[in-house]
């Protein structure tokens, strides 16, 4: 097996999904990993283009830092994750030793044992060694971690890298059961009745629909910017319809070592198969769905072709009760090979939402919070161009302030409009612009096939 083969396989994806952010954080923790440090950098920075002050980025931009002796620029990336109370221990570490690389030894020692207090086992014992001043370094404490624990200890990496799919059960997802409906997705009424047609009317009214010869089964490509509510409609839709829902990410499939990633994905329509009634959900499609025609490599185009074949099943039945819903930013990566019937054949546009639609969110995100009568017209007129996630955000930081007003004066004060409309002024907006102006190239340039003619009317608007 080649690891190389399997890198080169992630590098080909990211290059055909440039814009695919947990793809090239998996990309750069995995060159992280097998210490190509420069690579891993360009990477990191790369991601951090597609979205600035990410921590997790940060973190593995200073980690390359630290193992490249550039301590000052470890340090700097560290610095604002490091003023953000609660920051992950292991941040804690990694800045003790850009600390100790710069010869700062007293802030050193203090980021060391404030983050083991927290996290005992990041314990490094040659860091608290070179940190603990010599009169008054303890003894060895015998139950002090082996030698070689200890060492491994220190070999492993400090960034976390997305969770490595485990070779012997193949795949990382699980099974949930999601406490969400079509109620809880609010606007989206043609998107959402789509799916009730296509997947939950087959399998609550089976007779009907057998009566005109059609088969449950099948999977919908839901497209559109993100943040839109992909993901949210997803979960709701296997609330809908009872099924078990499992949440794919990108991590819990792509591995480096050839022909793991296809035992990961076969292994992930198992567990569905298993669990059915269930929606099988992939987020971020367009990275194992890649168009083989653009395609260097046949090793990336396995996982394609595995793909197809799972979604075909090896019989009619073999999916039966498993209804794949699959999401991207980026359709016009996808293969057509997906479309044919009884793949992800229905591409479905999830749109950003318009005024009333963003006042039903905001109705939605506040309705288990204290609040005084408000005006989410008001609020969703100031908040143009935001989507559901950039709502979340206007909603989480309102409530954040109120929160820490409530604590000062001994009782909950309930949220006002005017909160909300100053949280939504410090939120800036998901790129929907920028989302709209590629589709608009694609829809203008590219749309041979049709393919993307619902989303002309959306194009043409102002954005
Ligand atoms: P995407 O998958 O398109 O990137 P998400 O589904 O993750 O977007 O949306 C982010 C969050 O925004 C969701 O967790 C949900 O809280 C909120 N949200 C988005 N759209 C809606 C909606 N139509 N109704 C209610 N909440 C929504």
């Amino acid at each position: 097996m080649s690891n190389d083969a399997g890198l080169q396989a992630l590098r080909e994806a990211a290059r055909l999904s440039p814009d695919n952010l947990p793809l090239r954080r998996h990309l750069a923790g995995q060159l992280l990993a097998m210490g190509y440090l420069a690579d891993a950098e360009a990477e990191f920075r790369a991601a951090l283009v597609l979205s600035p002050k990410n921590p997790d980025i940060l973190a593995g931009l200073a980690e390359v830092f630290v193992r490249q002796s550039a301590f000052g620029a470890a340090l700097a990336a560290l610095e604002p994750l490091l003023e953000t109370p609660g920051y992950p221990p292991r941040l804690g570490v990694l800045a003790a030793r850009a600390l100790m690389g710069e010869g700062d030894m007293g802030r050193a020692a203090y980021r060391y044992f404030e983050a083991i207090s927290r996290d005992a086992s990041l314990a490094d014992a040659d860091l608290a060694a070179r940190l603990t001043p010599a009169p008054q370094r303890p003894a060895p404490a015998p139950q002090q971690a082996a030698p070689q624990q200890a060492a491994h200890q220190q070999a492993a990496p400090l960034y976390a890298a997305p969770q490595q799919a485990a070779a012997d059960q193949g795949g990382t997802a699980e099974v949930e059961r999601a406490g969400l409906t079509f109620a809880d997705v609010a606007g989206m009424e043609t998107v959402k009745e789509a799916l009730r047609i296509k997947l939950l009317l087959p399998i609550q009214q089976p007779d009907l629909f057998a009566a005109f010869g059609k088969r449950a089964g099948g999977g919908v490509l839901l497209y559109g910017p993100p943040g839109a509510g992909k993901t949210h409609l997803a979960r709701a839709a296997a609330g809908e319809l009872g099924a078990a829902f499992v949440n794919v990410g990108l991590a819990d499939i792509l591995d480096m070592y050839v022909g793991s990633s296809e035992r990961n994905l076969h292994a992930t329509f198992d567990l569905a198969r298993r669990n059915r009634p269930c929606v099988l959900f992939f987020d971020e499609v367009d990275a194992l769905a890649a168009r083989r025609s653009d395609m260097r490599q046949a090793h990336t185009r396995q996982l394609v072709n595995q793909f197809l074949a799972e979604l075909d099943g090896v019989d009619q039945s073999a999916n039966e009760g498993v209804l794949v819903l699959a999401a991207t930013n980026a359709p016009w990566y996808v293969d057509a090979a997906f479309r044919r019937p009884g793949r992800l054949d229905q591409p479905v546009f999830v749109p950003p939402p318009d005024t009333s639609a963003r006042a039903a969110i905001l109705r939605i995100l506040c309705r288990d919070k204290p609040l005084t009568e408000m005006d989410f017209d008001a609020v969703a007129r100031a908040t143009e161009h935001l989507v559901g996630a950039d709502l979340k955000g206007v909603v989480d930081r309102a409530v954040e302030a109120k929160l820490q007003q409530s604590i000062s004066a001994g009782r909950p004060i309930p949220l006002t409009t005017p909160d909300l409309l100053a949280a939504a002024k410090t939120v800036k907006p998901t790129a929907v612009r920028e989302w709209m102006a590629t589709a608009r190239n694609y829809v203008m340039h590219a749309n041979d096939s049709g393919a993307w003619d619902e989303l002309m009317p959306w194009v043409k608007g102002k954005w």
